[in-house]
């Protein structure tokens, strides 16, 4: 009986909150066989990595002064958690090598005035590597026999940097050699997330937020028995807490809605660590590493429908509504197909989707920054129907955010609709474009981007009603 649990930035952020970590293993040791742990960088780490890359690339050496910032963090957090002597000064020297290599890649990146998503995945798998072998050692130390690991022999992945995806036949063999033998000796692998490696080795991202994704992929591997998220706030809530003051833990939810949730903007759970769950029926459960007696989310495959209706709302701001119309596209086949195969080619996911059923307008929306080369390509695949007038223009609405109501029950309830539309048009509100998951699960809409909080607001006030 296996447990996979993953401790998130805030976990092991500190020496403090990694011995909390520490504490919530052994407990976890006291009612589960097997357990695998799969850690993020301390909090902050990842973006300071990628800060030092990034400025590099640009010409700037700033990686010298995050290089000590790294190392001060790390040796912080190693005479917090370990009695001065020959291990301590191992890791402490293995840190340094980290830090070293970190400071060198930088340098590299300077001087040839180029970053490739490869470059980056090497400088910003980093921070987990270190992570690990703290946690691990202070396991040790408290005489818990634990081993890090890196994912890079672990999990197998494509060499779609920056967002690799997992090969999982390859993955589930080479997780069964490594840490089966572990497991069977009663060692706890301590496993970086976040990180894995192509077939030749060469170390790949899984994506930002993304070790709650390896959690799942190694459940999966291993066929745990449950995968445990702890985070910094009491399980998923109806609404982002730091947004909104009055959001709540819900205690039971669908994998569907955590799905549209976690894809529509909450970043309590990223959103690809669904689907190795739903499909190898593994519960997911979402705690918080400070408040541990709390009982937090757990993520079952139903809920009843009656089990509440608007359950919970999220936002993602940053975005672009690009708008094609014209009186000409009536009937035209062809030209929803032309306008996605324009932005597909450009590597750009569509988050939402409307089209009037008239056929005059096809509205979508991209990320901010890309709106620009977005709006040129349409118009160069356009260029016929724009100059024959069957489409009149191609626009972009910017800055726009997506509210997204998530609730099985919304399905069977009739109104809710309209109670939905008519919160937010009280707070002021107008509401741009609407659609609607093909789940059901899910209503979305298009605001500007200055009216996100008051949307939310509104909608959360009916959450908080029971409406
Ligand atoms: P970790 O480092 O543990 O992975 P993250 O910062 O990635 O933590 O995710 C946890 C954060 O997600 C919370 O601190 C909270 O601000 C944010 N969040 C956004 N939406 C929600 C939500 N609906 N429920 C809970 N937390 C949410
Ligand atoms: N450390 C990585 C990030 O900050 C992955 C994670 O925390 O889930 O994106
Ligand atoms: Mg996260």
């Amino acid at each position: 009986m296996t447990l996979v649990m993953k401790f998130g930035g805030t976990s092991v952020g500190s020496a403090e909150a990694m011995e909390r970590t520490a504490g919530l293993v052994r407990r976890s040791l006291e009612t589960w066989p097997q357990v695998v742990v799969v850690a993020s960088a301390m909090n902050g780490i990842t973006d300071l990595l990628l800060q030092g890359a990034r400025t590099a690339a640009a010409g700037q050496a700033t990686y010298q002064e995050l290089a000590q910032t790294l190392q001060e963090r790390h040796h912080q957090a190693i005479e917090g958690l370990l009695p001065a002597g020959e291990e301590r000064e191992r890791l402490a020297a293995e840190i340094d090598r980290f830090v070293d290599r970190f400071a060198a890649l930088c340098r590299a990146v300077l001087v040839l005035g180029e970053l490739t998503p490869r470059a980056l995945d090497a400088i910003s798998s980093m921070g987990e590597q270190m992570s690990i072998r703290i946690l691990a050692a202070h396991l040790r130390y408290l005489g818990q026999p634990a081993e890090a690991v890196d994912a890079s022999e672990l999990v197998v992945t494509d060499n779609n940097f920056q967002s690799a995806t997992p090969l999982m036949g390859q993955t589930t063999a080479q997780t069964e050699a490594r840490l089966r033998p572990l497991l069977a000796r009663g060692a706890v692998p301590v496993v970086t997330g976040f990180i894995g490696a192509t077939v030749s080795r060469v170390t790949t991202t899984l994506g930002r937020g993304g070790s709650d994704y390896s959690a799942a992929i190694l459940g999966q591997a291993l066929q745990a028995k449950e995968v445990w998220i702890w985070t910094d706030v009491d399980g998923v809530m109806t609404a982002d807490p730091r947004l909104v003051a009055e959001a709540r833990t819900i205690p039971v939810l669908s994998y569907r809605e955590v799905a549209e949730l976690a894809y529509y903007g909450a970043k309590v759970l990223h959103p690809k660590t669904i689907r190795p769950c739903v499909e190898n029926n593994i519960p997911l459960r979402i705690k918080n590493t400070f408040n541990p007696n709390h009982p937090g989310t757990v993520i079952v495959p139903e809920v009843g429908e009656s089990n509440g209706k608007i359950k919970a709302v999220t936002a993602i701001k940053k975005l672009s509504l690009i708008t094609i119309e014209g009186k000409g596209m009536i009937g035209v086949p062809g030209i929803a197909a032309r306008t996605f195969g324009a932005v597909a080619r450009g590597r750009v996911s569509v988050l939402l989707i409307t089209q009037a059923s008239s056929e005059q307008s096809i509205c979508f929306t991209v990320p901010e920054e890309v709106s620009d080369p977005i709006v040129a390509g349409l118009e160069e695949e356009f260029a016929v129907e724009l100059r024959r007038r069957d489409i009149d223009r191609v626009w972009a609405e910017r800055p726009v955010a997506i509210i997204t109501v998530v609730g099985a029950g919304m399905r069977g309830t009739p109104g809710i609709a309209g109670r939905l539309f008519s919160a937010v048009g009280q707070a002021g509100v107008n509401i741009i474009a609407i659609a609607q998951g093909s789940s059901e699960c899910s209503v979305s809409m298009v605001v500007a981007e200055p009216d996100t909080a008051a949307a939310e607001k509104a909608i959360h006030s009916l959450i908080v009603n029971g409406d």
